[in-house]
Parts: C-alpha cells; sequence; structure tokens
C-alpha cells in the first residue's frame, strides 16, 4: 500500500522563464533559489534560513510551477505529495509516509519538498461520520509538523508549504499576465500570425481565466487544427477552443454549486 512514488525526488528542467506573469511572487520566492545555491553563504554569516513558503492561491495559477522552478533555478531535488491523498488514507499510513518522504528528503538535502493541496490535511470535515478520518488527518498532520520542527535550518530542506516564514499570493493573472502566459504555450504550437498578434487578442477574451486554463486553450486549438489538417492554427481555431475551455468551465461550476 504504501507507494515509493514520492520517495524518489524528481529533477525539475523549468526555469522562471517557464513561469510567465507572477513578478511579486518571483522576487519573494528568489531568496529561497539564493540559499538553496550557497546554503554556506548564509549559514556562515549565521542567518535564519527561512524554511518554509505558503503559496496560497486559485487552482491552475501556477504555484506548482513556481515551485517546480525554484527546483529547477537552484538545482536540487524536488519531492512533491498530495494533501489530499491523505484523506483516503488508512489509518497510520499517512503519518509513515510523511515520516518516509522527510527522511528521503533529509538524505538529499538540500532540496525541495512541495506538499499540494496542505489545507485537505488540515481541514476537519464537518459532515465526516467517520471519526477515523479525522484521525487519520491530525496523525499525518502532526507527523509533518514534528518533521518540519524537528528539521534544523542547517539541514538545508525548504519546505513548500512548511512552518512558513513565508506567504505568497499567487493570483489570477491580469491582461498582461494572460497575454505573457500565453506567448509561453504559444512557443509549443504552430500559428499562421505570430504570437504578438494572437496573445493580446485572446488575453482580451479570458477575463478570469487561470494560467492552466489559458494552456487548455492552446493545446486545444492545436488538437482542433489538427482534426481539420490544418497547416497552422488560426484564430478560428483559438476562438472554438476557448468555446470548449468555457463549457468545460462551466459543466465543473455546476458540479461545485
Ligand atoms: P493547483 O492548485 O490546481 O495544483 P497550481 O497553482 O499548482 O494549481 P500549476 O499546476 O502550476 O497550478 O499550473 C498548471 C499548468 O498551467 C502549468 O503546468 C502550466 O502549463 C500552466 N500555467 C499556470 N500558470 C502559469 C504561468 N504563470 N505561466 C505559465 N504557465 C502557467
Amino acid at each position: 500500500l504504501l507507494s515509493t512514488k514520492e520517495l524518489k525526488p524528481q529533477t525539475s528542467n523549468l526555469t522562471f522563464k517557464d513561469v510567465a506573469g507572477l513578478d511579486e511572487a518571483k522576487v519573494e520566492i528568489t531568496e529561497f533559489v539564493e540559499f538553496l545555491q550557497k546554503p554556506e553563504k548564509f549559514s556562515q554569516l549565521g542567518a535564519q534560513i527561512p524554511k518554509g513558503a505558503l503559496l496560497v492561491g486559485p487552482p491552475g495559477t501556477g504555484k506548482t510551477l513556481l515551485a517546480k522552478a525554484v527546483a529547477g533555478e537552484s538545482k536540487v531535488p524536488f519531492y512533491s505529495m498530495s494533501g489530499s491523498e491523505f484523506v483516503e488514507m488508512v489509518a497510520g499510513l499517512g503519518a509513515k509516509r510523511v515520516r518516509k518522504l522527510f527522511k528521503s528528503a533529509r538524505e538529499n538535502a538540500p532540496c525541495i519538498v512541495f506538499i499540494d493541496e496542505i489545507d485537505a490535511i488540515g481541514r476537519k470535515r464537518a459532515d465526516s461520520g467517520a471519526m477515523g478520518r479525522n484521525e487519520e488527518r491530525e496523525g499525518t498532520l502532526n507527523q509533518l509538523l514534528v518533521e518540519m520542527d524537528g528539521f534544523e535550518p542547517a539541514t538545508n530542506v525548504v519546505y513548500a508549504p512548511g512552518r512558513f516564514d513565508r506567504t505568497v499570493d499567487i493570483g489570477l493573472p491580469d491582461i498582461k499576465g494572460r497575454a505573457d502566459i500565453l506567448k509561453v504555450h504559444m512557443k509549443n504550437i504552430k500559428m499562421s500570425k505570430s504570437m504578438d498578434e494572437y496573445a493580446p487578442r485572446i488575453a482580451a477574451l479570458t477575463p478570469g481565466f487561470s494560467g492552466a486554463d489559458l494552456a487548455n486553450i492552446c493545446n486545444e486549438a492545436a488538437l482542433i487544427a489538427s482534426r481539420t489538417q490544418e497547416a497552422s492554427i488560426s484564430m478560428k481555431h483559438f476562438e472554438d477552443a476557448m468555446d470548449k475551455v468555457i463549457g468545460g468551465l462551466e459543466k465543473k461550476n455546476k458540479v461545485l454549486s
């Protein structure tokens, strides 16, 4: 039952260039990159090393991407695990998994431990008759806190999020942010006009869209064009792709409400 997947650190080739917009977040997170690259420089001066950053924001806004870019920029291993997975776990397994993950992380320090949806571990479910679940969550959370507190800064592990020295807000992109994100994803597709032509037009039509939605639009447009054997992607394909992605978002909202 205990998957070893998360015990193997990944290497990340992503850099800040792959993350469009989020300029303030990048500035805030640069401190972690500097530390991960040269931990001695900080510890020699007796500086308190920041241990954890809490990245807060709506789904699909680039939190995972940013954490991976920090790993890529710093050239350190990246561990990731999802808080929501623990909710489904058999008693005792969550805490055990956290212990194993951090043991491996310590052996490979400096590194990044990224915990997605950490709120799922902390949350208590009011509707839950299943006491076991809440206890399991508490056990997992306690183990996580023990691991985070027990880590001396000198062991060179940065948690994202951890016992948080920094909270980094990551919001939905504004029109310029959307155009920049579109350009990142337009690099990978073949279009009939330049990205300077398409990106601002699509950005103007997509208020409220996340980076993930915009990446989706680019991919959908390429799929639509390829279905009709087109040699390149045109505005019409992007329009159809936007309709498709908007349709998907509406469906998701209906399920939620
Ligand atoms: P979740 O909370 O759902 O886990 P997240 O904030 O971690 O979401 P990511 O997984 O980082 O979001 O983003 C999903 C995908 O959306 C990325 O892999 C990337 O393709 C695209 N994306 C999101 N934000 C950006 C951005 N700022 N620049 C470029 N691409 C982005």
